[in-house]
């Protein structure tokens, strides 16, 4: 089975023990790329995943990893100048296919809500005159859709027109969400929330869409999904996603990560690691 972690904080600290190994466990569980999030603890650090992506480049023996970079909507208050400067140069790399994870979390209110809009629209015209995708982090204050209608309308409003969609990564929207986002062109992400006994939601939501518009992915090292649910997250637990995902769908695992790897690399043109052999569409 071979799959494509669309979303994973590699740089965390928790990792700097054991990165190579967990690398190694992700590559045997059948991980073949990974996009490493780049919001670091902030600003200042948010060119860490892309260093890890130089790390480990050429490794035929781990999973290629790229990277993405942005300002994440609880660190908000801390975008100034120098931080936009900086994720303009960071979208320049090669090596960086997405700008993120970026939006709006009123769940937190980690930064104020107007400057967490702020920060978002100044981060999406970064991403569009570098013609990146967004990565896209929505959560709604406590039995509200506040976030999400405030993210689509912007989504709508100033970034629609630039044909460059991205994902909404770790979905726990309503499906009309989803659709809408969809319609915007943009990836639907699921995370190890979907195997937690309350996210029925979340498992209606990835039965129903268009399995050419899903992806899968950890957050790692957040949100680690049952049976491992409460302990550090990983990459190799990506497997638990695509197995749900099967389950709600009434497919097979294999297909699932078949069809996320293709969904992933078609959306970013990259190529797929020649290990990795998918069969004819
Ligand atoms: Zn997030
Ligand atoms: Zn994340």
């Amino acid at each position: 089975m071979m799959m494509i972690d669309s979303h994973a904080h590699l740089d965390s600290a928790r990792y700097d023990e054991d990165r190579e190994a967990l690398l190694e466990r992700a590559f045997a569980a059948g991980v073949r790329a990974i996009l490493s999030i780049g919001i670091g603890d902030g600003p200042d650090t948010m060119h860490q995943a892309l260093d890890i992506s130089r790390e480990y480049t050429g490794r035929p023996d781990l999973p290629k990893i790229w990277a993405s970079a942005g300002v994440h909507p609880h660190e908000a208050r801390l975008a100034d100048e120098a931080a936009y400067a900086k994720l303009d140069h960071l979208l320049q790399q090669p090596e960086v296919l997405a700008c993120g994870e970026i939006g709006l979390d009123y769940f937190y209110d980690n930064s104020p809500r107007d400057i967490q809009k702020t920060a978002f629209t100044r981060q999406m015209e970064v991403a569009a005159a570098h013609k990146k995708p967004i990565i896209i982090h929505c959560r709604p204050s406590n039995n509200s859709t506040d976030a999400w209608d405030d993210t689509l309308a912007m989504l709508r409003s100033e970034w629609s027109r630039t044909g460059l969609g991205g994902i909404l990564h770790c979905f726990t929207g309503e499906l009309h969400h989803a659709t809408e986002a969809i319609d915007l062109g943009f990836l639907i992400s699921f995370a190890g929330n979907i195997t937690f006994p309350k996210a029925q939601p979340i498992r209606d939501a990835a039965a129903a869409l268009p399995l050419d518009r899903i992806l899968i992915e950890t957050d790692a090292p957040f949100l680690a999904p049952i049976p491992n649910r409460g302990k550090r997250n990983e990459p190799a637990w990506v497997k638990e996603v695509a197995a749900k995902i099967a389950e709600v769908r009434n497919i097979s695992p294999e297909e699932v990560a078949t069809r996320t790897t293709r969904n992933f690399s078609a959306f970013f043109g990259t190529e797929i690691p020649a290990s990795t052999h998918l069969p004819p569409r």
